[in-house]
């Protein structure tokens, strides 16, 4: 079965078509971060108009760079949630009614689960079972994996996400958004030994995040120098970055531990970070765990992962009715397996 993939949840719009012989034919992201960088972060009704505006010229290309006529489509897979709602209805419109026109099923998918399932589209891809660390824009999540829909939460952020927290400090510390990868290139410049930031709710049991009251001291940091210029910014962002990393590290420690995981699973846009990845693999060493990882293009949002979560259900038989909707608060867990064939 060769399917579609639409992407729409943000500030990406993503076209790309899955083939469950030949694998990813193509793939299309445009980002409209440009558009945002003025306003500091993501405007909603602003990403809604450019997803209108790109997605069938981009539907077109993909189509054509995968070969692919209309009619081979044996499916089409959009994200149906968690996400902007404006946002998600222009790609759920598109992909409901293409799929209605073709007279195949859709399908809507979860935008948590695609970034989940992504490492599954590179070589080797992971076996089930795994552990999984989600770290987005939008969530910091330990989800033990048994299989395609079956999910059970260990831990998230109580506050805000990891990449949030990346964009928010990135933004205290004058860079443009998203500010994650910004950020990673800035520290580089850092001292590590100049500050020391809290690792939050690592000294206490459980599997949960918190993540803002790092924004507060990288503030308390800043207002506390003699001067903003660009060494304590760069040593801030080391210390920041330090922070966040070492405390994704030992909670996925401590969740490899509880659960003898033997794999672990990690994506979502902060998982294209280099040392995370650095720190992560000094974690594959000690605990004998192997890591998985997206390509780092996969890592942020991508209508790939979508296509290839819609292919693993639509081709299990599963699909929507004819009337679509978009959920922009939907929980992971709630998710079901796919049916058995
Ligand atoms: P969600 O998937 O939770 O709905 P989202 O789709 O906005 O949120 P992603 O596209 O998965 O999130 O990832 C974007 C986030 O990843 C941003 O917060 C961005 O700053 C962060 N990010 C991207 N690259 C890096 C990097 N190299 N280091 C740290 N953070 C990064
Ligand atoms: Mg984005
Ligand atoms: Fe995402």
């Amino acid at each position: 079965m060769r399917v579609l993939g639409i992407e729409t949840s943000c500030d990406e719009t993503g076209v790309a078509v899955y083939d469950g012989q030949a694998g990813l034919l193509a793939h299309r992201v445009y980002s409209q971060a440009d558009s945002h960088a003025r306003y500091g972060g993501v405007v909603p009704e602003i990403a809604s108009r450019d997803h209108i505006r790109k997605l069938l010229p981009l539907l077109d290309e993909t189509l054509q760079a995968s070969a692919t006529e209309r009619l081979a489509l044996g499916g089409v897979a959009y994200t149906r949630g968690p996400g902007l709602a404006g946002a998600l209805l222009v790609g759920a419109a598109l992909a409901r009614s293409l799929a209605y026109a073709l007279g195949i099923p859709a399908l809507g998918i979860h935008h948590m689960e695609a970034h989940l399932l992504a490492p599954m589209l590179e070589e080797p891809p992971p076996r089930f079972p795994f552990l999984a660390l989600l770290v987005s824009g939008g969530h910091t999540m330990l989800v033990q994996v048994a299989g395609v829909g079956r999910y059970r939460l260990l831990g998230e952020s109580l506050d805000d996400a990891a990449g949030e927290a990346f964009d928010k400090v990135a933004k205290l510390l004058g860079l443009d958004y998203p500010g994650g990868p910004a950020l990673e290139q800035l520290a580089k410049q850092g001292d590590p030994d100049r500050f020391r930031f809290p690792r939050p709710m690592t000294n206490r049991p459980g599997l949960d995040f918190s993540f803002s009251g790092l924004k507060t001291y990288t503030l308390n940091t800043l207002r506390g120098a003699a001067e903003f210029d660009d060494q304590i910014r760069a040593d801030t962002a080391r210390a920041f970055q330090d922070a966040v990393i070492d405390t994704l590290y030992l909670k996925c420690r401590r969740a490899l531990r509880q659960t003898g995981a033997k794999r672990l699973v990690v994506a979502g846009g902060v998982s294209a970070n280099r040392k995370l990845r650095e720190r992560l693999a000094q974690l594959a060493r000690t605990s004998g765990a192997r890591i998985y990882y997206p390509r780092i293009e996969f890592c942020t949002d991508n209508a790939a992962m979508v296509a290839y979560a819609g292919w693993l259900r639509l081709s299990a038989g599963e699909h929507d009715s004819l009337a679509f909707d978009v959920t922009a608060r939907w929980p992971l867990p709630e998710l079901r397996e796919p049916p058995a064939r």
